[in-house]
């Protein structure tokens, strides 16, 4: 049965560009007779409010989408990630790394433009686990485990790049390089929970923002690694402000809150950002 989610982080309030994803995943679901999940990703505490969490689902349910329940919290779940990293580490794929974000941005070759992060040149790649300190994260060693799975491709159903695609080592390594699993300030990270979640919510179609395009080649090799089963992905365009900008969660103007206070309709709201209204 087709299964898909909108996992969004309760660090502010649900903007326009969330409002299209959470709609397109649920009208999806909807179409196939199959199921939309809502998971909430607050595994970082210094950023995450419960009370962002309560207005999001309040905007999801105005919207008129209804999820299956219970929503799956990330912190309720702390023991599944760090199982799924420990299982790494004792394939011996991970290492410790004690580096700064300041001393990476020095040591890192010039920053290609638009690039949220410099890729991490591997000054503490071949550190041994045991070395590991309190407040080191833990790196992939990303060479090593795409050695170890071998050839893999995936599968994109969204528009922009429809079809299959071959993981490409030399490109991975050079976009992405020894991403982080865990961080020093709250443990098991981004990449590691998606595909752990995604696998329990057995999730068959992932749909969310084209900015995750190249996680996704990321997130295939974890699941390979772990021998978790491996959805198809749908990546939509993203949602711009009149400058061109994608919207970020700081972009107030654009919250969907201010739209509703104005008085517009969720049928006004498909109407702006170019979908079809709901069946029946
Ligand atoms: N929590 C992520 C975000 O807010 C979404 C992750 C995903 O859909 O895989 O962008």
């Amino acid at each position: 049965m087709y299964r898909t989610r909108f996992a969004p982080s309760p660090t502010g309030p649900l903007h326009l560009g969330h409002a299209y994803s959470a709609i397109l995943a649920h009208d999806r679901a909807q179409a196939a007779g199959g199921a939309f999940l809502v998971r909430i990703e607050d595994t970082d505490r210094a950023r995450c409010r419960p009370a962002w969490e309560a207005a999001i689902l309040d905007d999801l349910a105005w919207l008129g989408l209804r999820w299956e329940i219970p929503v799956r919290r990330q912190s309720d779940h702390l023991a599944d990630y760090a199982a799924a990293l420990d299982r790494l580490i004792a394939m011996g794929l991970c290492y410790p790394c004690r580096c700064t974000r300041a001393e990476i941005a020095a040591a890192a070759a010039a920053p290609q433009e638009g690039a949220a992060a410099p890729v991490y040149p591997g000054t503490c790649r071949g550190r041994p686990m045991a070395d590991r300190a309190p407040g080191d994260a833990i790196r992939l060693d990303l060479a090593r485990a795409l050695a170890r799975a071998g050839p893999l491709d995936l599968v994109e159903t969204g528009p922009a790049h429809a079809g299959v695609h071959r993981l490409d080592p030399a490109r991975m390594l050079a976009a992405q390089g020894d991403i982080v699993l865990s961080r020093r300030d709250i443990g098991p990270a981004y990449h590691l929970n998606v595909v752990v979640d995604d696998a329990r919510q057995a999730i068959t179609e992932v749909v969310r923002g084209e900015d995750l395009f190249a996680a996704t080649f990321l997130h295939r090799l974890l699941q390979a690694l772990l021998g978790l089963p491996v959805p198809v992905w749908h990546h939509h365009r993203l949602i711009r402000d009149a400058a061109g900008k994608r919207l970020a969660k700081r972009d107030d103007a654009r919250a969907l809150a201010k739209y509703r206070a104005e008085g517009a309709t969720p049928a006004d709201i498909r109407r702006m950002l170019g979908l079809a209204q709901p069946r029946g």
